[in-house]
């Protein structure tokens, strides 16, 4: 046997089951969105003693009473901001750093901000070892956005908020998508915000979904 052969991840084969059986078998079906899930080695973003759950389809613990989004719904979020490869995005909620690295390999440069000092941390530190090096990643209060980078061409909102944060739709591009959980009254449905003129929004109401809550100045008080 030689030794400079190449030794298969072992984990590409989840990662393969992953996306067939819980993405694209529920009808995602950008392949750009699909073969970014293919990449991202989504066990090094939740805690080593649950790496094994890491591509079960659900949420899992990322520690600070926080999840990291499930394959399907990422795979979702990432569909419906419907990037081409140029386009600088900003991320509220970091959380675990997953859904921020398939954005990146999607678009040129993504803005994360998280509120939980501790996740942004360590996502970042993950961020380096992969070499993700178009990701910026901030602390803080998400609901107010990030003027100094704004616009944006897109904004993805991984946490479920009580009503779209308006400094978030002023910080859209004309034409510019963001792609937001909010509360129904009974439980959150994914919903898309195109900026289509000056301070008027189309809304389109997506799927029913699951996510902690968007904490802060626009969004829950807690
Ligand atoms: N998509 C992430 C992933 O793949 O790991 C998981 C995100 S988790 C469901 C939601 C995150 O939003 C949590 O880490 C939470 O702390 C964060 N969050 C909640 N309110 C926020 C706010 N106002 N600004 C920034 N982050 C916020």
């Amino acid at each position: 046997m030689s030794l400079t052969r190449k030794i298969k991840d072992p984990t590409d084969a989840k990662r393969r089951r992953m996306v067939e059986d819980y993405v694209m078998a529920k009808g995602v079906d950008d392949k750009r969105v699909i073969e970014a899930m293919l990449k991202v080695p989504r066990h090094l973003f939740v805690e080593p003693a649950l790496a094994e759950l890491a591509y079960n389809d659900h949420a899992t613990p990322i520690g600070s009473s926080q999840t990291i989004t499930q394959p399907y719904t990422v795979a979702i979020l990432a569909q419906e901001a419907e990037l081409k490869g140029d386009e600088c995005v900003l991320e509220v909620g970091t959380g675990s750093g997953y859904t921020t690295s398939i954005l990146a390999l999607l678009c040129q440069r993504v803005y994360t901000i998280e509120r939980i000092n501790s996740l942004s941390n360590k996502a970042r530190k993950i961020f380096n070892k992969l070499g993700y090096n178009n990701i910026v990643c901030f602390t803080g209060d998400g609901t107010i956005g990030i003027a100094k980078h704004a616009p944006y061409d897109a904004i993805v909102v991984t946490a479920g908020a009580p009503k779209v944060p308006i400094p978030l739709a002023k910080q859209l591009k004309p034409q510019a998508r963001m792609v937001i959980p909010l509360d129904n009254g009974t439980g959150q449905i994914m919903t898309v915000v195109t900026r289509t003129k000056g301070m008027h929004f189309k809304v389109d109401k997506k799927a029913d979904c699951s996510f902690v809550p968007l904490i802060g100045k626009h969004g829950w008080s807690k």
